[in-house]
């Protein structure tokens, strides 16, 4: 009963309803907890608040709802009968959003890594976990020499920051 929830179950469903926080983030958040990887949720300090950020790996992960973010040939991306042409206007800029915010992360330095609702699947988590930590790149030097080269937004963030308990 809504008249039960404390205020960070409220909070929570708030969450949800706006579209964090939703199960296949979950799902995949869950997946690579459980791999042993470390991240933050939804960084607002970056580009499209990214769902997961794993700072080790200079990666970040969004989890694309097939329907508002226009997947191609998908059937949970099919237009309403009515307001076709107001979905699709809708759509259209997210998706155009969507490449603006991809530029800028990787001009930031980010690598960055879709995945969608739909294909959201033990395989398809095991790929991305490969992705993941096949990344060249920064490894466990990461932290010590952050402080030096200057050019991480994230250093300087405060540990409640963080989406998970470390
Ligand atoms: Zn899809």
């Amino acid at each position: 009963m809504a008249d039960r929830m404390t205020p960070q179950q409220r909070s929570r469903c708030m969450a949800a309803i706006k579209g964090k926080d939703t199960r296949p983030e979950i799902a995949v958040r869950r997946f690579l907890y459980s791999q042993g990887l470390r991240f933050r949720v939804n960084n607002r300090r970056l580009p499209g608040s990214p769902d997961i950020v794993l700072p080790r790996y200079r990666t970040v992960i969004f989890v694309d709802g097939c329907f508002w973010h226009g997947h191609e040939g998908c059937r949970h991306s099919r237009l309403p009968e009515s307001n076709r042409e107001y979905w699709l206007h809708k759509i259209t800029l997210n998706r155009a959003r969507d490449y603006r915010v991809d530029v800028e992360l990787r001009q930031m330095g980010w690598i960055v890594m879709h995945i969608w609702e739909c294909e959201i699947d033990e395989t398809s988590l095991q790929i991305l976990y490969q992705r993941i930590v096949g990344t060249p790149g920064i490894g466990e030097g990461y932290a010590s020499t952050s402080d030096n080269d200057g050019g991480s937004s994230l250093a300087a963030e405060p540990p409640e920051a963080y989406g998970l308990p470390y």
